[in-house]
């Protein structure tokens, strides 16, 4: 029976810079650690293992929370996490509770794993799903499906209400999608129209024109910033694989998903959750 394995970094790495939202800056270091098959964060003395039951959304990014401790903006990096199973590890945060954006996208902390290099420690769990689940929501055409699938595939389509973006659709498969290359490099992304109304929220304090590709009706605003003709698209596929990490197993199934957002990430992968069955690692192992 194939099992992927359980990795954890063969030695320590940091990134440090400003978050996104906060624009204060930060420091990641990964420590290698068997956490027993999820990343577990740690700031302030405060441990949160980076599970769906801590995480939440402030709408633009998911976050993280056990008691009073948070920790913002933690999808771009876990999408690295598993673009390349990086299952083990404690990731201590100082500064900010937020994690630096980098670049925007997850290109950045993905390099910087890849590195580092992995150490086996073991089988991870495995997600398979085994039966249907479709959530579709009132506002607007959003709408989220998920099928039996061998190994895990997206089919994401978004459709925004500027002609510089459009309808976009593109379709990833763990198996077929060179994530280093198609997925990670795709930056952050807002409508220009929208970027006062973030900001009077407290939002998009570190948001520049190197990090988050702005987009208005008359175009691109940044197009030096921009990897892909269809950068959000992609972008909206990494931020799903960085929410998906929340799931805490390896994951098998088709998605087609409509309009996805981190709100409607997290609570349709909570659904699952409780509906799909989480096959243990081999006891072998
Ligand atoms: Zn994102």
């Amino acid at each position: 029976m194939d099992f992927p394995e359980r990795k954890t970094l063969k030695t320590s790495l940091f990134l440090e810079g400003p978050g996104l939202h906060t624009g204060e800056k930060s420091r990641i270091t990964i420590h290698p650690e068997d956490t027993g098959g999820t990343l577990v964060f740690q700031y302030k003395d405060v441990k949160i293992p980076a599970v769906l039951e801590f995480a939440y959304s402030e709408g633009r990014s998911t976050c993280l929370k056990r008691d009073d401790c948070k920790i913002l903006t933690i999808e771009h990096f876990l999408a690295a996490c598993t673009g390349v199973f990086l299952t083990d590890g404690v990731v201590e945060l100082t500064g900010s509770g937020e994690i630096p954006a980098l670049d925007g996208s997850a290109v950045q902390f993905l390099a910087a794993l890849l590195s580092t290099g992995f150490e086996s420690i073991g089988h991870a769990s495995v997600l398979k799903i085994t039966d249907k689940l479709e959530v579709t929501w009132s506002s607007g055409n959003r709408r989220y499906r998920v099928r039996e699938h061998e190994g895990l595939a997206i089919r994401c389509v978004i459709e925004f209400p500027v002609a510089s973006i459009g309808r976009q659709s593109f379709t990833y498969s763990r198996e077929g999608t060179d994530f280093l290359r198609e997925i990670a490099p795709a930056k952050t992304f807002v409508l220009e129209k929208d970027i006062a109304h973030l900001r009077a929220k407290g939002l998009a304090k570190g948001g520049s024109e190197k990090n988050a590709l702005v987009y208005s009706d008359s175009g691109l605003l940044n197009p030096r910033a921009a990897a892909f003709r269809d950068e959000p698209v992609r972008h909206k596929i990494l931020d799903f694989l960085g929410d998906l990490y929340l799931l805490g197993a390896h994951v098998k199934g088709l998605f087609d998903v409509m309009a996805p957002g981190h709100p409607y990430n997290l609570s349709f992968f909570k659904l699952l959750k409780k509906k799909a069955a989480i096959r243990p690692a081999d006891p072998e192992g």
